[in-house]
């Protein structure tokens, strides 16, 4: 093996680009996550990355380098040892994914928040079990060009790097066509493992929460340190811990960590448990400007096909585009036509009379805990809200842009009082709906 490249070769695989380290090392690695005797595997002739002391440890991504230009960007991601990685590319919009192994992220808070050369930003977070992922968004068409993994040298930690060349969207076309850099996998993320519900073994309400975002997708952010994802995880623990002390509930929330959950798999999940109700919980955030610093307040969204204003459309666009920020492939917009048919069925199934009258009385208890926004109801087409048996709603429980509604979010103690809130609607909701079925 030459100097340099001997530490990693990279190969096409099913259209990606797969990066293995060193014939020595992986197999080390190979040995080590199999059980096997890892002893006969001959050390790789370069140091080994740091870290590789404590064998047991996660692999860790210390940090991120981007340089070059808008024609050619190197990106450079430093691990404690060398992984395998498989990166691709998506369109629509551009994006580079590289999927790891599981990584303890220890980048800055602030990575990815801005970009250079061809990046403009990226993500990174738990994608499936065992799966860490990074998206990486570009300017443009791109192909990826020599991806190796480089050991330490010289006070430089061990990092794995390849280059982003810009090409014309006819080439990028072309290449996803001939499969030498197709577009990205088709693979999503398997439904995780949930044990089947214990449905109607009790004849107790079923609570479905929905905390959004997670893994790679962060939701709205502000600050180094606050994330619509945390935020809303909290809340729903809260929620969860309030319905569960109650025994009244069988609750189950659709993510109980910092993981990817598709949109497709939040409903999956809602008609596994034979949910009674599916309240996502979310945060919004506006674009920086006056206007945008002074709206506060939650807001209470239900499924429509048209969106009640301006604002519910875009935020709804921006919600439904979840599973492309985690590095998805766009799905055929099937979008206005399938919110259609629903809502037939809605009216029908008087799911959506339902919906509305939860959220009239979480509106209700809402008020005077909780600061409401100036129009708290609102509706639009929201994918994790098409559900045809099932009453629900999507709250937003303020907004990162404002400088209150911020400081308000990170704190349990509101937390829980929002928590206690929604307990209390759920309990009336279904306080009314077992009067209305005895009259
Ligand atoms: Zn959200």
């Amino acid at each position: 093996m030459h100097r340099g490249l001997g530490a990693a070769a990279s190969l096409i695989v099913g259209g990606s680009l797969l990066v293995v380290a060193a014939a020595g090392t992986a197999l080390a690695q190979v040995g080590r996550s199999t059980g096997q005797d890892a002893s006969s595997a001959r050390p790789a002739t370069s140091v080994p990355a740091p870290g590789s002391a404590g064998e047991t440890q996660r692999v860790a991504a210390t940090g991120t380098r981007i340089e070059g230009d808008g024609e050619r960007t190197r990106f450079r991601l430093e691990l404690t040892r060398p992984v395998v990685a498989q990166i691709f590319v998506l369109g629509a919009p551009y994006r580079v994914v590289v999927d790891v192994p599981d990584l303890e992220f220890k980048l800055p808070a602030s990575a990815g928040r801005s970009g250079h050369g061809l990046v403009s930003a990226f993500r990174y977070g738990l994608f499936a079990a065992g799966k860490s992922r990074l998206v990486i968004d570009v300017t443009a068409p791109v192909l990826i060009e020599n991806a190796t993994f480089v050991p330490a040298h010289h006070g430089i930690p061990a990092h794995l790097a390849f280059d982003l060349v810009r090409i014309d969207a006819a080439k990028f076309a072309a290449l996803k066509q001939s499969g030498q850099q197709r577009e990205g996998t088709l693979e999503r993320p398997q439904p995780r493992a949930t044990p089947p519900a214990p449905k109607r073994a009790s004849a107790r309400p079923v609570i479905v929460i929905d905390p959004g975002h997670g893994g790679p997708d962060p939701g709205a952010v502000a600050g180094p340190d606050l994330a619509e994802k945390n935020v809303v995880l909290a809340v729903a623990r809260q929620l969860k811990a309030i319905l569960a002390a109650s025994r009244r509930y069988d609750v189950h929330l659709t993510r109980n960590e910092d993981v990817f959950v598709s949109l497709e798999e939040r409903l999956r999940l809602s008609r596994q448990y034979g949910a009674d109700l599916f309240i996502s919980l979310h945060v919004d955030a506006l674009a920086e400007s006056d206007a945008a610093r002074s709206v506060r307040g939650a807001t209470i969204y239900t499924l429509s096909e048209r969106a009640s204003d301006e604002t519910a459309r875009r935020l709804a666009e921006k919600e439904n585009a979840s599973d492309l920020l985690a590095g998805l492939e766009a799905q055929p917009a099937a979008g206005e036509d399938d919110v259609r048919s629903i809502l037939v069925d809605l009216i029908r199934r008087e799911t959506a009379n339902f919906s509305t009258q939860f959220r009239n009385l979480l509106t209700d208890r809402l008020k005077g805990r909780v600061a409401l926004s100036r129009e708290p109801h609102r509706s639009a087409a929201f994918k994790v809200l098409k559900q045809s048996e099932t009453p629900c709603v999507l709250l937003e429980l303020g907004y990162m842009s404002n400088a209150e509604d911020q400081a308000r979010l990170r704190t349990p103690e509101w937390q829980r009082q929002v928590a206690q809130a929604v307990a209390l609607a759920i309990d009336a909701y279904f306080a009314e709906r077992l009067a209305g079925n005895q009259r």
